[in-house]
């Protein structure tokens, strides 16, 4: 078992360098007792990043990361060096690529944002989300018809951006969560055996089940540009949508 550190609070998103021990070392991997690694999931890629070796010299680049049976593994590519073998209850330091983790924070906190929106517009539920890079996609259900122009959408979003709300991360009681389950998310459902839920809110606008690294504030988000919605073989509606507005000069930590 890995005790995922990420998910303890919003602040934790925020964590970039952590200490660690290694408890196995499947080939090409490594699994330590604790990270602040966000492995693939939720539609949020996974973070990359450097592990380094506490005493002796060497460091091992995180290449991708993926839960399995309740561990993490960190994949890790060619050392710069040639250090001696990694070996079970080493300590270690982590530092996360934190470029990349507070755009994909930004991104999270946005898709969530456009799913409440859409939701709050036309009653219509998301049915799947994605994101990399600068951008990602959300899938609504019932098809194209009458959902309202990308610009007004942007427009909307734009609003809640600048009234900077909060987002805060909380657990819920199962028993609590069911009797007033988020009605957009209400689709998703709560995986077998998760209590507490974690759930994530965007002050006035947004309640959602969520085990992924948000930003503190709607400003961090900076802004959305959204595209038209296209036709899913599906059924779904598609769109796109894209991070705008420069990071601040340094981002938070
Ligand atoms: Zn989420």
């Amino acid at each position: 078992m890995t005790e995922l550190l990420y998910l303890a609070d919003g602040d934790a998103a925020y964590t970039q360098r952590f200490e660690a021990r290694v408890v196995a070392l499947p080939p090409g991997a490594i699994v330590l007792d604790r990270t602040f690694f966000y492995p693939t999931g939720g539609g949020q890629p996974a973070d990359a990043g450097r592990l380094f070796r506490a005493k002796g010299g060497g460091s091992w680049p995180v290449v991708d990361v993926q839960r399995a049976a309740g561990a993490v593994l960190h994949r890790l590519g060619r050392p710069e060096e040639n250090p001696k073998p990694l070996q079970l209850d080493e300590p270690l330091q982590g530092e996360i690529d934190w470029e990349r983790r507070y755009r994909h924070m930004r991104l999270h906190t946005g898709q969530h944002l456009l799913s409440a929106r859409l939701f709050a517009m036309t009653g219509r539920r998301t049915r799947g989300a994605r994101f990399s890079g600068t951008g990602g996609t959300i899938d609504l259900e019932f098809g194209l018809g009458e959902l309202p122009a990308a610009s007004e959408i942007e427009r909307d979003v734009r609003r809640w951006i600048e009234e900077n709300r909060a987002v805060r991360t909380r657990l819920v009681p199962l028993a609590e969560y069911a009797t007033e389950p988020p009605s957009r998310s209400a689709a998703v459902g709560v995986p077998p055996g998760i209590d507490p839920v974690r759930v994530v809110e965007i002050d006035a606008a947004d309640r959602c089940p969520c085990g992924g690294t948000h930003v503190r504030s709607l400003g961090e988000v900076g802004g959305l540009q959204v595209h038209p919605p296209e036709l899913r073989a599906g059924g779904e509606a598609r769109i796109s949508f894209r991070l705008t507005g420069a990071l601040p000069p340094t981002p938070p930590g």
